[in-house]
């Protein structure tokens, strides 16, 4: 199974693989839905950061990166599919992630066509931090009570 949004797709990621090492990639929670039903356990893929749920490194790369590929590639979590564009709330926009490799390859002019999936997704990860930041709150209520 698949996600149905556009998908951009990295010209250089035959031979490079850097935005997987030492990755802080948040997930949906469609995303880990979709990974945990090919059979990954949450707590081996997925640790919380700041109120996220971002996909865990281990020996400082991703846990779904195998011999320089990713191992669930046609699953990958939404974020991946669109690096190195990132969405800069301040702007309202997205920008090319300057940490990406090859950055000044990238023409953010011509991927006009992400910029309302990606706003759309930047905001469901804020606002699925919250819930969970309120369920997390009303359990410790609870156990105060
Ligand atoms: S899930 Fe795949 S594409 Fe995303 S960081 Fe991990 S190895 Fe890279
Ligand atoms: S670091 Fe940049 S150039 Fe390298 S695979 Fe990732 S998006 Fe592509």
């Amino acid at each position: 199974m698949t996600t149905t949004n556009p998908e951009f797709y990295c010209p250089h990621s035959e031979n490079c693989y850097e935005c997987c090492l030492e990755t802080e990639m948040p997930l949906s929670e469609k995303d880990i839905t979709r990974i945990s039903k090919l059979g990954f356990k949450i707590d081996e893929f997925l640790e919380e950061q700041d109120g996220f749920m971002v996909l865990r490194n281990i020996d400082s790369k991703c846990f779904f990166l195998k011999n320089g590929l990713c191992i669930i590639y046609e699953n990958r979590p939404e974020g991946c599919r669109y690096y190195p564009l990132i969405y800069d709330l301040e702007k309202d926009e997205f920008v090319i992630d300057n940490l990406c490799m090859h950055y000044q390859d990238f023409n953010p002019s011509i991927y006009q066509p992400l910029h309302d999936p990606i706003r759309y997704f930047i905001y469901m990860l804020l606002s699925e931090k919250e819930i969970r930041f309120r369920k997390t709150e009303e359990e410790k209520k609870k156990i105060k009570d």
